[in-house]
């Protein structure tokens, strides 16, 4: 199956009970036994619900994995994994990883003695520099937030295994429809759901997907332990926008792609950040491990006023965090997701106050493009 006829025929497909064409939601908790401690499939929800399990059987043959796992949120997700590590381990992180990601490393983590390095993962050869010997994984996340910043997936998997790491990658942004990091090697994808596999800035999830029998396994015994799981009802919504998850993700590059071109036009705009530039430092890699480039676009507005002033004139770029949605989102990292970096460190990463962040949607280019003409002029 390719990916869009398995994103409308793949894992479990309606109800074989009934012919609904749409998996039921099974709103409940726990189930009837037959006898005592004689379960059928299913003895308690937060152990599994057939409505997530739909969604975990997707999201598995999504990402070419074996097993998949739905979470209450992103974060969820992101701390069972690091629930597979125990105090003195360390990890390698990308380091523009997602601000949760780096306050539940910087933050809560550290309370358990597991410690990280953050690296431009970009260079791999700094990778390499930055492993220890209590080091027991690689967690990047390509391409990045806000400077689309790219990971060669492939090269990770190469130094995970020369020094036996676990490569975990992040693939909110690139979305499964196009990159599976598991075929490059990754022994976990997971994904903020909330953004581009749901689309439609109407649920908060998680999803993982791996290829090991056994970190499945260890992954099932943290999901119930720790407990982080998605209800019934929020997994029936991941998987309606997972069949539109690839008729999507091409809208939002076709337009992305024009909304670049007219940018690249623009003499108020300097730098712009999008893998699709043949300019990008990470356009070769992008191109080769990726099937398309994305929906997300930074640029350079010249000063924190000129990208205030933007802001303050688009319609149909609604002022938010988050990405990935049908309609396009509007941002200025420096004010709203990056905020807890220092200045400087910003200035060196590149997130300048003028930075503007888009995430673009689905509505019609032309409106998108003459609605940021105007904001600009
Ligand atoms: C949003 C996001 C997360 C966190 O996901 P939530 O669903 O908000 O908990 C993690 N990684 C990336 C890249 C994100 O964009």
């Amino acid at each position: 199956m390719r990916a869009k006829t398995k994103m409308i025929h793949g894992g479990v497909t309606g109800d074989d009970k009934t012919g609904a064409v749409s998996v039921p939601i099974y709103q409940v908790s726990t189930y009837k036994q037959d006898s005592a401690g004689n379960p059928g499939d299913y003895e308690y929800s937060r152990t599994g619900n057939p409505t997530r399990h739909a969604l975990e059987n997707v999201i598995a043959e999504l990402e070419n994995g074996e097993s998949g796992f739905a979470f209450g949120s992103g974060m969820a997700a992101i701390t069972s994994v690091m629930m597979l590590f125990e105090a003195g381990d360390h990890v390698v992180m990308t380091d523009d990883v997602y601000g949760g990601t780096y306050r539940l490393m910087t933050n809560v983590l550290n309370r358990f003695n597991l410690s990280h390095s953050y690296v431009d993962t970009s260079y791999p050869d700094d990778v390499e520099a930055a492993i220890q010997e209590n080091t027991k994984a690689l967690f990047i996340e390509t391409p990045t937030n806000p400077l689309l910043k790219i990971t060669d997936i492939a090269k990770m998997k190469e130094i995970a295994k020369k020094h036996n790491l676990l490569l975990i990658v992040d693939n909110t942004f690139a979305t499964p429809y196009w990159q599976q990091p598991l075929n490059l090697g990754a022994d976990i994808v997971l994904h903020s759901a909330t953004k581009y596999i749901g689309g439609h800035s109407d649920v908060v999830a998680g999803l993982l997907a791996v290829n090991s029998d056994d970190l499945a396994e260890e992954i099932h015994f943290i999901q119930n332990s720790a407990g982080g799981v998605l209800g019934p009802q929020d997994s029936w919504l991941l998987m309606r926008g997972i069949k539109t998850l690839g008729i999507r993700m091409e809208a939002i590059e076709r337009n992305t792609v024009k909304l670049v071109e007219f940018l690249q036009g623009h003499e108020k705009v300097s730098t712009i950040y999008y893998p699709g530039l043949e300019s990008h430092r990470g356009h070769d890699i992008a191109k080769n491990q990726a099937a398309g480039f994305g929906g997300m676009v930074s640029f350079d507005a010249g000063s924190g006023d000129e990208a205030e002033k933007v802001l303050s004139r688009v319609h149909y770029y609604t002022l938010a965090e988050s990405l990935g949605a049908v309609e396009s989102l509007i941002s200025v990292p420096a004010k709203m997701t990056h905020t807890s970096i220092p200045a400087g460190r910003r200035a060196e990463l590149g997130i300048t106050d003028g930075l503007i962040r888009i995430s673009v949607g689905i509505e019609d280019a032309d409106d998108l493009i003459e609605d940021l003409a105007q904001a600009l002029a």
